[in-house]
């Protein structure tokens, strides 16, 4: 069902059980009495960034940038461990231009052709396209041609000015954003699309940015999967003003409105990395059908102080079996590989 503005807004009126119940019977009819998760890892090549987000504890102004060589070795680790999926995410560093990205790809790709590269978001591409006067189409090409498969949804944050002027002035534009997911899709590259919430937004900008992600869904179809997850705390310049993460009933509750909203997406991930594992596998019953990535590698919330386990597939599965669903290791594509 496609909802109306004001009709999205009332779901946040609604008690928290009952929505639960209705993003829970939608994902059954979606996507059955299956969950899924894939093996991957996200590696940071670089953590100087010009835009000084105010909720990111990760950037620096004299921080690393990992060597082709470091970059490839811990490929090699990650593919050991069965990985099938790389992130390559970083900040906005002035010093690599788009032929750093394109000797990396070709690079990675000729060594390892059985991985997907899922690298760059948006505000990433956003910048390439500034530093090198291209358009988004050519950066996305240039990429495309040397092995970029896919890209994540992240940066999106909420994707409405109102929000961005006050969190990341510097970062790209709503509009922006959904701009570069735009040709993306066109170039026949599927994309995720995140949203961070728990910070300064209200009701309507939610709302909005569902709408976005919604409307975008129905010219492009490309949009794999939504994943929300809530602002951390902790060793950044929001912290002084917001101190303490969003609720777990909100994160419940937003996630809910987004299966409902998001009539036209098929998968929605839970964020067991920002939730932990008990409410993420909650989340399994308010609408999510996807617990992400094993996630071999990341530094991004760990950088909050956050502590983050790392899990094994083994004990992966076996949180997911406790909900008597069948469980399945997937492709970036949410192709079946292996049944547990
Ligand atoms: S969130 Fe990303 S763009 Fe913003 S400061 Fe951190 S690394 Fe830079």
């Amino acid at each position: 069902m496609r909802l109306e503005f004001d009709e999205a807004l009332e779901l946040f009126d609604i008690p928290i059980y009952e929505l639960g119940k209705m993003a829970d019977e939608i994902r059954k009819e979606r996507c059955g009495d299956v969950v899924t998760f894939v093996i991957d890892t996200n590696i940071n090549y670089t953590n100087i960034c010009v835009s000084k987000c105010k909720f990111c504890a990760f950037y620096r102004d004299d921080g690393f940038v990992l060597s082709y060589d470091d970059i490839l070795d811990r490929i090699s680790d990650a593919v050991k461990h069965g990985v099938t999926q790389v992130m390559l995410q970083g900040g906005m560093n002035p010093d690599l231009g788009i032929e750093w990205f394109e000797g990396l790809f070709r690079l990675i790709k000729s060594k390892f052709q059985n991985i997907h590269l899922h690298s760059l978001s948006p505000p990433e591409i956003v910048f390439l396209s500034e530093l090198e006067g291209l358009s988004y189409r050519e950066v996305l090409e240039k990429l495309k041609n040397a092995g970029l498969d896919s890209l994540p949804g992240g940066g999106a944050e909420i994707l409405s000015d109102r929000v961005r002027r006050k969190l990341s002035p510097k970062k790209c534009s709503a509009d922006e954003w959904i701009e570069v997911m735009r040709e993306a899709h066109r170039l026949g590259m599927k994309t995720t699309a995140t949203m961070m919430f728990g910070h300064v937004e209200s009701h309507e900008d939610i709302v909005e940015h569902l709408f976005r992600v919604r409307d975008l869904q129905d010219e492009t179809g490309g949009f794999t999967a939504f994943i929300p997850w809530t602002y951390q705390p902790g060793n950044n310049e929001l912290t002084s003003t917001i101190k303490e993460p969003a609720s777990f009933t909100h994160y419940l509750k937003i996630l809910a409105i987004s299966r409902i909203v998001l009539h036209n997406i098929e998968n929605i991930q839970a964020s067991w990395l920002t939730q932990g594992f008990d409410v993420s596998l909650l989340a399994l019953y308010f609408g999510a059908n996807d617990f992400g990535g094993v996630m071999l590698e990341e530094n991004v919330l760990r950088a909050t102080g956050k502590k983050i386990a790392c899990i094994k597939v083994e004990d992966m599965v076996r949180l997911l079996k406790t909900t008597g669903r069948k469980v399945a290791q997937r492709d970036t594509y949410y192709n079946i590989l292996r049944w547990f």
